[in-house]
């Protein structure tokens, strides 16, 4: 069988969903393989490279689509995409199917297969696979960056001869995956770092990873969130009093704070409000990673960097991963490939898509005419 991958069609976008490396890897595994001219192009992956690595170059999407058995791809496919699908193939990439029926219906008419790299369970055997964890990871490190880019000062202290200067002080509000990678880079730059989560079991690797955790006087524990899956849930009225009465006493202290948090099928909880904004020192920046689903600070522009007339910058964009479209790249073809290999049992070139399997159950949104999400709740924890 043939894995096709198309360029990204989505403006903007730099990712592509099969690199040289990772086509060697899915030609072990038994496939061909094929790529649209161009579309590692602005990941820095070259024609050459790909055609070095025994890939096919294909002159256009339609030409990909139509002689692809498997497409694998970054982007929720549009209905042009969609369209050009037909019941012997399967898709592979984001999909967003929680909010995308119409995407689904099509799909389903066409009988073909959808797997959708953001159901992949989030269980240890599937922890190769999970592309929301990868590209998060890149998010929260991009951020950090982004925040040092707009920030006007070193974010480690130091004594020098030139005078002292202090410390940058860094608040990450919400350590899940890219609170954690941002947790580990601000701390690696030198930042003495605060961070808040709503599930006190992170305390723990917050602090392991030379960050102070933020706790609330709050007469209840903070939230567990093992309660629900290893996620969070709507905080109390009275919780989030709390939590906002303890942002309001560190926003004049910080310097930048990075928010992350997510509900998951939610829009974002608004945690950084104006005046929270009004209170902070000019110079200082926010990157709001909750942008997409609406942003955990009130003022965030979604896509936009905005400055407020006391002189906070607000980042609000939502494409980190594909500004770092080289390493998205390549982990998100690695998650890719890691499924195509469960996904060929044999190694034999042929894909068995096996619903018995709780993690290709999980992740397949159409599969024989059907529409198959929501999955049932995987059986291992
Ligand atoms: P996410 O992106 O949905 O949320 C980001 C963080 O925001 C979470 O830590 C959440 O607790 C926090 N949050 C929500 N509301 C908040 C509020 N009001 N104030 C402060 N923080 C708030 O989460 P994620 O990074 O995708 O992952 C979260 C969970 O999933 C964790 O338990 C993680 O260990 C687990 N996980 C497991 C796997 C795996 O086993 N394969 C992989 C990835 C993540």
């Amino acid at each position: 069988m043939k894995i096709g991958t198309p360029k990204e069609i989505y403006d903007g976008e730099a990712r592509v969903a099969m690199t040289p490396d990772s086509a060697l890897q899915l030609q072990k595994l038994g496939y061909d393989c094929a790529i649209e001219t161009g579309a590692g192009a602005a990941a820095g992956f070259s024609d050459a490279a790909y055609e070095a690595a025994g890939v096919e170059i294909v002159k256009t999407a339609a030409a990909l689509w139509k002689e692809a058995d498997i497409i694998a791809k970054v982007r929720q496919p549009n209905d042009t995409e969609l369209k050009r699908l037909t019941q012997d193939k399967t898709l592979i990439s984001f999909f967003n199917p929680g909010g995308n029926e119409e995407g689904l219906e099509l799909a389903k008419s066409k009988g073909a297969a959808v797997i959708a790299m953001e159901m992949v369970p989030r269980i240890s055997r599937a922890q190769k696979m999970d592309a929301l964890s990868s590209m998060a990871n890149i998010a929260g490190y991009r951020a950090v960056i982004e925040a040092g880019n707009n920030f006007g000062r070193f974010f480690t202290g130091q004594v020098t001869a030139a005078g002292k200067v202090p410390p940058a002080k860094v608040l990450i509000v919400g350590a899940g995956v890219a609170g954690l990678a941002a947790i580990g880079t601000a701390t690696s730059l030198g930042a003495i770092t605060y961070a808040f989560d709503v599930r006190p079991e992170v305390a723990e690797q917050v602090e392991s990873m030379g960050a102070e955790f933020v706790y609330l006087d709050f007469e209840e524990e903070q939230q567990d969130g093992a309660a629900t899956g290893g996620y969070a849930s709507v905080s109390s009225p009275e919780f989030r009093e709390a939590q906002l009465a303890k942002f309001r006493e560190l926003a004049p202290e910080v310097d930048i704070v990075i928010t992350t948090a997510l509900i998951p099928n939610r829009e974002a909880p608004e945690l950084w409000t104006e005046d929270m904004v009004q209170a902070m020192k000019p110079g200082s920046v926010i990157v709001d990673l909750a942008a997409e689903k609406g942003g955990n600070c009130k003022l965030t522009v979604k896509d936009e960097k905005i400055v407020t007339d006391n002189g906070v910058t607000i980042i609000g964009y939502t494409d980190f991963p594909s500004r770092m479209a080289a390493q998205a790249s390549t982990l998100y073809a690695t998650n890719i490939r890691h499924m195509m290999t469960d996904l060929t049992p044999e190694k034999d070139g042929k894909i068995v898509h096996n619903m018995e399997d709780d993690v290709i159950r999980g992740a397949t949104v159409t599969f024989e005419g059907e529409i198959t999400f929501p999955p049932p709740p995987p059986k291992v924890a």
